[in-house]
């Protein structure tokens, strides 16, 4: 499905064409923004992102809606750590590993919420994992079976497996 985005800066404005009903709701409620004459035809710019979500949430078709905003964020306590993963601020899951030494940590497990399911943030989660150990030259030791099936198949992260 085709889908376009639109961005203030703050919050990004994504439309399903093909959902879209031409009801002409949100044209009507903001037509600063909505303008189906000019291009883009989504105009974020101006008006408020309170503004912007308040309508979105009326377009009764369904082909508007925001964009989520996904950060993953690391803790460690020296022995210990995991990364977070969120979901505009809401936890959506973790990948935990153990330190083995100075170079190298064992990633012991990975789970997201089951709302968060069918995201691929299993798979971002691991990512930020290899990426932290490229920039810190150290090794990774996938013990839980999601990294470890991962690890297998994907050559292009081979570096940091120990
Ligand atoms: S409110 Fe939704 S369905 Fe109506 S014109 Fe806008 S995008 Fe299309």
């Amino acid at each position: 499905m085709d889908i376009k985005e639109y961005s203030n800066g703050e919050i990004t404005v994504l439309w399903k064409a093909e959902k879209c009903i031409h009801a002409g709701v949100c044209v009507k409620s903001l037509p600063e923004v909505y303008n189906p004459k000019e291009r883009p035809w989504i105009k974020p710019e101006n008006a408020t992102s309170a503004a912007i979500i308040e309508q979105v949430s009326n377009c009764p078709s369904g082909a508007l809606s925001i964009k989520p905003i996904i950060k993953i964020e690391r803790e460690d306590n020296g022995k210990k750590g995991r990364f977070v993963i969120y979901e505009n601020d809401e936890f959506a899951g973790e990948m935990t590993y153990t330190w083995a030494g100075e170079s190298k940590f064992i990633i012991d497990h990975t789970g997201v919420e089951e709302k968060f399911g069918g995201k691929g943030f299993g798979n971002k989660l691991l990512m930020q994992s290899v990426e932290y150990a490229r920039k810190k030259d150290i090794k990774i030791i996938p013990l839980c079976p999601f990294a470890k099936k991962v690890f297998d198949k994907d050559d292009s992260i081979k570096d940091v497996r120990a």
